[in-house]
C-alpha cells in the first residue's frame, strides 16, 4: 500500500486565503511590535486566579488550538488558530517531579503548585515526612503544608474552588486538605482502601476536611462533582444515587446549616444560572454524584460548563474589596487521556481555554494575576506527517507494516487491541472520529499513565513576569503569594516590593522587556537567609 494512502486527501488549503512569504513576515513583525510594547506589571495583585489543566501537557495545548481553529473558529486550516491562553504575555516551564517519583501524580503535584513544597506521590497538603497511607503522620500538624488559598483567607480575601471533577479529587483538595492518601475522599474510602487498618474516626477524610475544617469551611465558592462523598449511605440524592458515608454525617446539610441566609446549595446548571451573586456570599454546587460529565455528556446531565462556573464564582468573589483567590480546574482532560480517548481529552482542553478567557474577560490585568498551568503531562504524542489542515483524528500515514496510524497516539493505556503474529492491530475500519474512540496504545495498561516532561506556565497581571524561565513547580505559589501580599509574600517589607537596598544588578532568569522600577530581583544572600527564616513557618503548619 502506498505511504500516502491513509492520509486525508482534501486539504483545507483549497479556497482559503493563501499564505504568502510576505504574510509570514508581516505576522512576525506584528508579533515583534507587540512583544516590544509588553510591560511588566508590578502593582499589588488584589486578585489571583489559578487555572489548572489536569494532564494539560504541550501536545494537548497544540491539539486544542487546532481543534478550536477548525471546529469553533473555522479558520482556514486550524494550525494557525489561537487559544485564548496563547495571548498571555509571559510563559515559563514547570518541573513537575515529586519527592519520591520522576513522574508526578495530581496529589503531590497539587501540594507543590498550591503549597510550595514538593511531597510524596498520593499525598496532599502534607510534607514528604508523610508517606502514603500513614494517617499518624498526617495527623501531626507539623507535617501540614498550608496553601495559597489559606494564605488568601488569612489576608481577608474571599476564596473559591471550581472543578469538573469531584471537589474531593486530588487537584482541588490541594487547596484545603491534609491527607496521607488522595483516595480517602470519604470515610467509606478510608476503610475501603486500607482494609480497615486506618480508623476513619481518627483520620478525617477529604470531604469532612472541606466542610468542617480550616480553610475548607471558610471557602466562599465550592463547585464541582462528588456529591456522594458528602451524603450518608442511607440517603439517596436528587438523581437517585445513594450517598457513600458510613458515619451518618450529612456534610451537605451541615454546610447549609452553617452558612444560613448567606449560603446557597445547588445541584444543576439551571440553579447555577439563577444565582444572584449580589445575594450570595457562600455557594456550594455539587452537580454530580461523581465527576461532572465530559463536555459531550453535560447537556444530558444538566451539568454546568466550566466557563459558567468560573463566571459565577468571580461574580461572587469579586464583591470582597480585599480581593480573592480562585482555583479553577479543567479536570477531565486527564480522565480522557487515562482512557486513551484523545478526542474527548482535547475537547476538554478547548473548554478549559473558554473558562480561561471568561476569567480574563471579567478581571483587570492591573490588579489580577492569572496563572495557567498543568500538574503533569501524559504518555500522549502528536506525531506523523498529516497534511496541513487535517482533522486531528485522521490517519497520518502508513507504517512499514503497511497498516495505517493516526497522528494521536499513546505509549500505554486501556485501548490496546491484539493484532496478529505478523501485524499490529489494523485500525483502518475503526471509528477513529468518534469522541469515545480509544486510540490503540503500545503497552496495554488499565489506565494510561501521566507523562513526566515539563509543563507550561502562562501568566498575566502583576508580577506575571516572575513566572518566565524554567522553575520547580513548588516555586509557583510563592510567586502568587508575593504578587498578592499574602502568606510568605506578606513578610516582605512594602509587601510585594523589595527595599531598594537589597536590589542586586545580577540578572535573574526573568525575561522582562522593561526595567523593573521596584527592583523585583532579590539576590542578596543575607536577605534570602532572613526571608527563609521568616517564611518557613508559613509553610509548615
Ligand atoms: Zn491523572
Amino acid at each position: 500500500m502506498h505511504q500516502a494512502a491513509y492520509k486525508e486527501s482534501v486539504s483545507r488549503a483549497e479556497g482559503a486565503t493563501p499564505e504568502t512569504p510576505e504574510s509570514w513576515v508581516t505576522s512576525a513583525q506584528e508579533d515583534l511590535a507587540s512583544k516590544l510594547r509588553t510591560q511588566t506589571k508590578v502593582g499589588v495583585a488584589k486578585n489571583v486566579i489559578m487555572f489548572l489543566g489536569d494532564g494539560w501537557g504541550v501536545p494537548s495545548i497544540t491539539l486544542a488550538r487546532i481543534l478550536k481553529g477548525q471546529e469553533v473558529d473555522h479558520v482556514p486550516f486550524g494550525e494557525e488558530g489561537q487559544l485564548h491562553v496563547d495571548t498571555f504575555p509571559f510563559t515559563g516551564m514547570s518541573r513537575t517531579f515529586c519527592v519520591d517519583a520522576q513522574v508526578a501524580d495530581s496529589a503531590c503535584s497539587a501540594t507543590a503548585y498550591l503549597g510550595g513544597v514538593k511531597a510524596n506521590t498520593g499525598t496532599i497538603g502534607v510534607t514528604s515526612n508523610v508517606n502514603r497511607m500513614n494517617c499518624t503522620a498526617q495527623n501531626d500538624k507539623t507535617n501540614h503544608v498550608s496553601s495559597i488559598l489559606a494564605w488568601a483567607q488569612a489576608a481577608g480575601k474571599s476564596t473559591g474552588i471550581v472543578t469538573t471533577t469531584r471537589i474531593t479529587h486530588a487537584s482541588p483538595s490541594g487547596t484545603y486538605a491534609h491527607i496521607a492518601n488522595r483516595d480517602w475522599e470519604s470515610d467509606f474510602d478510608i476503610t475501603d482502601t486500607t482494609n480497615g487498618e486506618v480508623d476513619p474516626e481518627t483520620c478525617d477524610d477529604i470531604a469532612e476536611q472541606l466542610i468542617l475544617s480550616d480553610p475548607g469551611k471558610n471557602i466562599n465558592v465550592i463547585m464541582g462533582g462528588g456529591r456522594r462523598k458528602f451524603l450518608p449511605d442511607t440517603v439517596t440524592d436528587t438523581e437517585n444515587y445513594p450517598g457513600q458515608r458510613k458515619d451518618g454525617k450529612n456534610l451537605k446539610d451541615m454546610w447549609i446549616e452553617s452558612k444560613g441566609e448567606a449560603g446557597k446549595y445547588i445541584e444543576n446548571k439551571a440553579q447555577l444560572a439563577e444565582i444572584d451573586a449580589n445575594n450570595v456570599d457562600y455557594l456550594l454546587g455539587l452537580f454530580s454524584h461523581t465527576d461532572i460529565g465530559y463536555l459531550d455528556e453535560q447537556e444530558a446531565n444538566q451539568d454546568p460548563s466550566l466557563e459558567a462556573m468560573t463566571e459565577k464564582a468571580i461574580q461572587i468573589l469579586s464583591k470582597n474589596e480585599k480581593g480573592f483567590f480562585l482555583f479553577v480546574e479543567g479536570g477531565r482532560i486527564d480522565h480522557g487521556h487515562h482512557g486513551n480517548q484523545a478526542l474527548r481529552a482535547i475537547w476538554e482542553a478547548v473548554e478549559f481555554d473558554k473558562a480561561i478567557k471568561k476569567g480574563d474577560d471579567l478581571t483587570d490585568d492591573d490588579d489580577t494575576l492569572i496563572v495557567v498551568t498543568a500538574d503533569h503531562s501524559h504518555a500522549f504524542s502528536f506525531a506523523g506527517y498529516a497534511n496541513r489542515g487535517s482533522k486531528i483524528t485522521k490517519f497520518a500515514g502508513t507504517g512499514s507494516d503497511e497498516l495505517p496510524y493516526t497522528s494521536l497516539s499513546y505509549a500505554n493505556g486501556p485501548g490496546a487491541k491484539n493484532g496478529t503474529a505478523e501485524h499490529r492491530y489494523d485500525i483502518s475500519t475503526d471509528p477513529i472520529e468518534e469522541v469515545t474512540y480509544e486510540q490503540v496504545p503500545l503497552v496495554p495498561l488499565d489506565s494510561e499513565t501521566h507523562g513526566g516532561e515539563d509543563v507550561m506556565i502562562f501568566a498575566k497581571g502583576p508580577f506575571a513576569h516572575l513566572l518566565t524561565g524554567v522553575h520547580l513547580q513548588s516555586y509557583i505559589p510563592h510567586v502568587m503569594a508575593y504578587a498578592s501580599c499574602v502568606g510568605s509574600g506578606a513578610v516582605y517589607d512594602g509587601c510585594n516590593t523589595i527595599p531598594s537596598s537589597t536590589v542586586s544588578s545580577t540578572q535573574s532568569n526573568t525575561d522582562t522587556t522593561t526595567p523593573d522600577p521596584n527592583g523585583a530581583n532579590n539576590n542578596n544572600p543575607v536577605m534570602i537567609l532572613l526571608m527563609t527564616i521568616i517564611i518557613l513557618p508559613f509553610f509548615y503548619r
